[in-house]
């Protein structure tokens, strides 16, 4: 039987996974403007990202490849995390001290611009606090699902994957 990769019997992939699947980008990018970073490990039959992308900067020769993205043709537009199906497309941008990190956002209540909301790990783990700065919703996404903006502590940049908004429903 082939082994199964620890990301998928955990359920969730690390960032030193991640990274060492995919290139990181540098410091000098994440900080001139908003980039993608595709979090798919898995070769899957799926290349909307690919299409949707006006810059061409998502490589992947077949659909099932995984998309690597030239972060230098990414212009931070965010149609790939808004089409992607999987919700695996986020945006990292650093300003300053802290990280702006946009990613979907499927759970009802949509939050507003500048709510605090409550940051999540990729366990769904509570791990601070931040800002919502940008709202795409659901209505005006080329996917179907709303898009988030949320600004958070640098440190966890790599690390807060979700936001519950409070006064929303949960499931612990
Ligand atoms: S953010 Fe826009 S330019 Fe960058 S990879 Fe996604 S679709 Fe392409
Ligand atoms: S659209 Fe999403 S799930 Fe499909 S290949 Fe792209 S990143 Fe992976």
């Amino acid at each position: 039987m082939p082994d199964v990769p620890s990301y998928l019997r955990r359920g969730y992939i690390t960032p030193e996974e991640l990274f060492g699947m995919i290139p990181k980008p540098s410091e000098e990018r994440l900080r001139a403007k908003p980039v993608a970073v595709p979090e798919c490990p898995q070769e899957i039959p799926c290349a909307p990202c690919r299409e949707v992308c006006p810059t061409g900067a998502i490589n992947m020769p077949t659909p099932n490849d995984l998309p690597i993205v030239d972060y230098e043709k990414c212009v931070g537009c965010s149609l790939c995390v808004q089409i992607c199906p999987g919700l695996a497309f986020f945006m990292v941008h650093y300003v300053g001290d802290k990280a702006r990190i946009t990613m979907p956002h499927e759970l009802l209540p949509v939050p507003k611009r500048g709510d605090e909301v409550v940051l999540l790990n990729r366990m769904g783990e509570p791990v601070g606090t931040g800002r919502v700065i940008l709202v795409i919703p659901r209505e005006k996404s080329m996917g179907d699902t709303a898009v988030v903006t949320v600004e958070v502590p640098i440190e966890l940049a790599w690390e807060v994957r979700a936001i519950r908004v409070p006064g929303g429903k949960r499931n612990d």
